[in-house]
């Protein structure tokens, strides 16, 4: 009677454990890691300007439902009242960079003092959410017209800026629909092994969060990796 019953315990606990494994192996988890296959395909999904009540929460639910992670390059006034979009996108998986505390570009870009100390600002908050300083930044408006003093003041304080080569043009069309913005991501993603592409999580940004899951979609099909900085 006690072999039957310890044969059916173990029977039980391995029952269990396969159960188990079969339901972890169907959770969708973000990829940790990139880069895999020397020649693989690579997008970077960034977002800029956020946190946002209406849209970062949408963007966060897609890429979840998806497994997918991205960079947000957050805008520090916004996120010291969304600590906890912060928080949450941190805690799945996401990238959190520096884009600016005041994103005002009269003031930031009036030194470089001005920029590190903005810069700065911006990255203690991601400090006391994340209780991880971010090394990666972007440049509002990009680092393309950018004086280079102001360039080099941000990487001697130890930045890795990142620009993009590819938009959705969330932040240039006016009141686009989802379409509109898939169609500039093909257009803009066509013939790049390795993409980085600029979309926008503000409050205003809707049809970014309804595009989000065929811009996927797209990229899963053309046989890209999504990673992040
Ligand atoms: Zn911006």
């Amino acid at each position: 009677m006690n072999k039957k019953l310890c044969f059916f315990t173990a029977f039980m606990i391995i029952f269990c454990a396969l159960v188990l494994q079969l339901v972890n192996s169907n959770v969708v988890q973000p990829a940790a890691v990139c880069g895999a296959f020397a020649d693989s395909r690579r997008v970077y999904l960034t977002f800029d300007d956020g946190p946002s009540d209406r849209v970062t929460p949408k963007i966060l639910d897609t890429l979840e439902s998806e497994g997918v992670a991205a960079t947000f390059f957050i805008v520090g006034r916004s996120a010291e009242r969304r600590e906890n979009i912060v928080r949450r996108a941190f805690a799945e998986g996401h990238s959190i960079g520096v884009h600016s505390y005041s994103h005002e570009y009269s003031s930031i870009y009036s030194s470089p003092r001005a920029l590190l100390d903005d810069i700065q600002k911006c990255n203690e908050l991601i400090y006391d959410i994340t209780g991880k300083l971010s090394h990666i930044y972007r440049f509002p408006g990009g680092s393309f017209n950018i004086d280079r003093q102001l360039v080099s003041a941000v990487t001697s304080a130890g930045y890795r800026y990142i620009d993009w080569n590819a938009s959705c043009r969330d932040a240039e069309i006016w009141s686009p629909s989802p379409e509109q913005l898939l169609n500039a991501v093909k257009a803009t993603s066509a013939d790049k092994n390795t993409i980085v592409l600029l979309c926008h999580d503000s409050t205003d940004k809707t049809a970014t969060a309804l595009a989000l899951k065929d811009i996927i979609c797209y990229y899963r099909h053309s046989g890209y990796e999504f990673c992040t900085f």
